[in-house]
């Protein structure tokens, strides 16, 4: 098998973005991102599987950076990890629906890995009706408008042409390239630079064109919830790391509170371990 092309649009594509109806039988949707999941972090791999298999939700939507780096789906050509990682996906996949949507780490995630865990790869962002509501989804990265530098790397490899580049050099030269990458952006964080956050009047853009009242995203791990302004808010997601002091490790889940969804829903931030 050749390197299998990623599906992914620009993010930024204009409006109006895909809308993703949630079944009326949906009464629970875990949201989840930033597990940075890589084979030499077995904890946080086995919190993120127990997760998985015990998890009572109809949906779990994966908002971006499910890996620490993905260089191409023909990685799960070979036992290993990655390969370990989608059956976990898979068996999950036989109870619960499974939405993906690219990181900044793992944009390159395609149609042969969504086809190996039995999920569908959303677009970034998404709007999702449940409870009544829209709800705009995003990775968030796309929205760090302060971050200049990382906004033009971020073109550049989400253009068709250099992912068709990158993806025709050999495996080992991409796992090498990326471990590059990786070094150059440890460098940066330890130079001490600021993080960009979301860009707020943009955010407020996206959710007035998403007709949305709430954008749930990942990417900035730093879980808070923000009041923007009257009826605009944004729910942010913890990243995971088991072998932190405390282990991190947080579901956010959207409950229908009636019945009848047009009722509502209520949030709840729930450990991993306890999200049954
Ligand atoms: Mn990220």
């Amino acid at each position: 098998m050749s390197a299998a092309r990623p599906r992914n649009t620009a993010p930024t594509a204009a409006p109006p973005w895909p809308v993703l109806q949630s079944p009326a039988h949906w009464r629970r949707l875990d949201f989840i991102s930033d597990l940075h999941l890589q084979a030499s972090e077995p904890a946080t791999f086995s919190a993120w599987q127990h997760y998985m298999q015990t998890t009572r939700a109809d949906a779990v939507f994966i908002l971006g950076d499910l890996f620490e780096v993905w260089v191409g789906d023909d990685v799960l050509e070979t036992p290993g990890f990655e390969v370990g990682c989608a059956q976990v996906l898979k068996a999950a996949s036989q109870r619960l629906a499974i939405f993906l949507m690219h990181g900044n780490r793992d944009f390159l995630l395609g149609s042969a890995f969504a086809q190996a865990g039995g999920l569908t790869l959303l677009n970034d962002p998404s709007v999702l009706n449940f409870a009544g509501q829209r709800w705009l989804l995003s990775h968030g990265d796309a929205l760090c408008l302060g971050d200049t530098d990382y906004l033009q790397f971020r073109a550049q490899v989400r253009s068709a042409a250099w992912q068709e580049n990158f993806l025709s050099q050999p495996l080992a030269q991409r796992q090498q390239m990326a471990q590059d990458m990786r070094r150059q952006s440890e460098t940066h964080k330890r130079s001490g630079a600021p993080y960009a956050d979301l860009d707020e009047p943009m955010t407020c853009h996206w959710l007035a064109l998403a007709q949305a009242g709430t954008l749930i995203h990942g990417h900035t791990h730093k879980p808070t919830d923000h009041h923007i302004t009257a009826g605009l808010r944004r729910i942010v997601l913890s990243d995971w790391d088991a072998c932190a002091t405390p282990a991190r490790a947080e579901v956010l889940r959207l409950s229908a509170i009636a019945a009848n969804q047009a009722k509502g829903s209520s949030v709840q931030r729930l450990s991993a371990t306890l999200a049954k």
